[in-house]
């Protein structure tokens, strides 16, 4: 497989994945990655968001797991350490301080809320007005791009989770947004949980693969990441991805270290 990493896993201390770490490294070894990391959601003030990700008090349980299993792992699998942030406005110097507590190797940032308490959804499928929210949703990412708190962009059509996949509306807002990760050097990641996600009108990636084009078509590097919850989801769909990125020329897959990212080739 030329897809070689997956970046985007969780662990039982989010309170929504299940399975023992190992379990996760096996099957990308399995699966024949080189390299793979976890990236589980991180903790938020005054209880928001609590139920789906790990405590404050949990960071260093679980950046001591990850740097373990790099160790234990040693010469058969890359172990990397990383984080899904969540973008909150106003929030950004609680995440700053987590971020340069411990020696990450890339950061994956998230729109999953519109508003900083945490109580409208950005994929709510009761949402009375879906192209407001496709709005609000992609002015948010928009300033995540711009916030430098994060190296990858997460599943960047995420509202499609309500049912209702982006139209001709949100063709400018998606170009912006493009036009604004690669202006900031940031990496979109393709994320494959699309395939599992049975809101979705069809099985599919987020983002779909007119955006993937679009942004290949700027130059703006990819990571192909399954956003794992158990231990079979690492790598799941990677196939599907592969050949579609064949079929495209100039496509650049970046992997990461101590958050720099190194860029190569799809084709090579
Ligand atoms: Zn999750
Ligand atoms: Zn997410």
């Amino acid at each position: 497989m030329i897809l070689r990493t997956d970046y985007h896993m969780h662990t039982p201390l989010c309170k929504h994945a299940e399975g023992p770490t190992n379990a996760y490294v096996e099957e990308a070894i399995a699966k024949g990655f080189s390299a793979m990391g976890f990236s589980e959601h991180c903790p938020l003030p005054d209880g928001r968001s609590a139920h789906v990700r790990m405590d404050e008090d949990q960071l260093d349980l679980y950046v001591n797991e990850v740097l373990r299993l790099r160790d234990d792992y040693f010469g058969k699998m890359d172990v990397r350490l990383g984080i899904e942030i969540d973008f909150l406005e106003g929030l950004e110097s609680y995440i700053e301080k987590i971020l340069a507590k411990y020696p990450w190797d890339y950061v994956i940032g998230s729109v999953h809320y519109l508003d900083n308490a945490c109580t409208r959804g950005s994929w709510d499928k009761n949402a009375k007005d879906i192209r407001a929210l496709y709005s609000e949703y992609f002015l948010l990412l928009q300033k995540l791009v711009c916030s430098g708190l994060c190296d990858i962009i997460a599943h960047f059509d995420l509202p499609k989770r309500t049912g209702f996949p982006p139209t001709d509306a949100e063709r400018d807002a998606i170009s912006e947004t493009l036009r604004e990760i690669r202006s900031q050097n940031l990496v979109v990641e393709i994320n494959t949980s699309g395939y599992r996600h049975v809101e979705l009108r069809k099985p599919e990636p987020y983002p779909n693969f007119d955006v993937i084009s679009e942004a290949i078509s700027l130059g703006i590097p990819l990571c192909v990441n399954s956003d794992a919850h158990k231990p079979g989801d690492v790598g799941a769909n990677f196939g599907e991805i592969e050949r579609f990125l064949r079929t495209k020329t100039g496509v650049k897959l970046a992997e990461f270290e101590q958050r720099t990212a190194i860029l190569r080739d799809f084709t090579a």
